[in-house]
């Protein structure tokens, strides 16, 4: 089955005893046992396993080409989770342009429980084989980035992990299985915030990590999950599953939109840089080319001027809402640099948009009765 069949196959209907399309929600935290003490359902408690967790884990695992997957409360829940199954003395290879919150859980929850990371600009595969030592245990990617939207080779940076026998994970929450399967590139883990695209309508948090194989690192990653609790409710499972049904249609519309976008503001003359990959001229183009079917939905561009001039186009748009977080029906924007306070590395003249489902015509508008504060 292609993947788009597949994302809809997993509702996983109809019901077996209503016969239901829509499959059902199981609320129940606890599971009947048999005269013999065995759990015939295959479920007996629903911190170790539910039904709606389950059916995502096993859609998960599907689209990303993995064996296995683990759901989790948040996309930072997953991404703990992988790195609290290091030992202390291992050390971790970072993008320096991870997700920001994944910076701050590396630098101030790991780094005092002796977990050494070093950051470094993965698109720079010579510094990165520079920062790999034996005692390297994990090599953490992102691509696109963000903000600045670059893109890395993930081939290449899981055969310098694989060099030194640490593990490639890759953060494949912008593009999504849709646009990249980071396995099938040669990574050994994906994690997702699926909080955003697989979601899809901004009104459910949830994470994953999706493992190649069946093995003893992902069963420790389930350790984290079942004995350190941290599972998504069922109801947040059924809503991250059923996003996942539209997912196909939703990424199509999100990638042809912000590419109108980009080639607009490209064009305008408040905008000094647009950084999109689906732009000829985009460093990350070629390489967004080989390893992605396309774009994404994602963009981020330079005004002409800093950040009370960053804040004023944020300020002046009116259909597309002011706020973080990215990857739902409604655009996005933000100007990064204040929503991660001092320690941020975006620049001060840096907006991020999060490019939604509505007519690009629309959105064009919008954008240029921003720009036009600055005009
Ligand atoms: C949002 C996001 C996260 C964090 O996920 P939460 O669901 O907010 O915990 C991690 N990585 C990327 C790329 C994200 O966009």
């Amino acid at each position: 089955m292609r993947i788009e069949t597949l994302a809809v196959a997993s509702s996983g209907g109809p019901d077996e005893t209503s016969l239901a399309i829509a499959p059902p929600i199981t609320l129940s935290t606890t599971f009947e046992r048999a005269a013999d003490g065995s759990y015939p359902g295959g479920f007996d408690y629903s911190r170790s396993g539910n039904p709606n967790r389950n059916a995502l884990e096993t859609a998960l695992a599907r689209l990303e080409a993995g064996a296995v997957a683990a759901a989790f409360p948040s996309g930072m829940a997953a991404t703990f989770a992988v790195v609290f199954s290091l030992e202390p003395g291992d050390h971790v290879v970072s993008a320096d342009d991870a997700y920001y919150g994944t910076t701050v859980l590396l630098n101030r929850l790991f780094e005092q429980r002796g977990v050494e990371v070093t950051f470094v600009d993965m698109a720079d595969l010579d510094a990165v084989a520079a920062a790999v030592r034996p005692q390297t245990a994990l090599l953490w990617g992102e691509t696109p980035s963000n903000p600045m939207i670059r893109i890395t080779d993930i081939e290449a940076l899981s055969d310098i992990a694989h060099g030194v026998d640490a593990i490639a994970a890759f953060d494949n929450t912008w593009a999504t299985p849709l646009l990249q399967r980071p396995l099938e590139l040669g990574a050994d883990l994906v994690m997702h915030s699926t909080t955003k695209y697989l979601g899809g309508h901004s009104d459910v948090m949830g994470g994953a990590v999706v493992s190649k194989g069946d093995d003893a690192r992902f069963e420790r990653i389930r350790e984290v999950q079942v004995e350190g609790g941290s599972i998504p409710a069922p109801f947040d499972a059924w809503l991250v599953r059923r996003g996942l049904e539209s997912l196909a249609a939703r990424m199509t519309m999100h990638c042809a939109n912000a590419g109108a976008l980009a080639r607009f503001l490209d064009g305008h003359r408040a905008v000094t840089k647009v950084h999109y990959p689906g732009l000829p001229d985009d460093p990350g183009h070629e390489l967004a080319g080989r390893q992605m079917s396309d774009y994404g939905g994602m963009l981020s561009f330079h005004i002409d001027g800093g950040r009370d001039e960053a804040l004023a186009v944020t300020a002046g748009v009116r259909l597309i809402a002011q706020a973080t977080s990215l990857g739902g029906t409604h655009s996005l924007i933000e100007h990064r640099a204040s929503a991660e306070g001092p320690t941020t590395r975006a620049p001060e003249s840096l907006i991020r948009l999060s490019v939604g489902l509505e007519h690009p015509d629309d959105l064009i508008e919008d954008l240029e009765r921003g720009l036009a504060a600055l005009t």
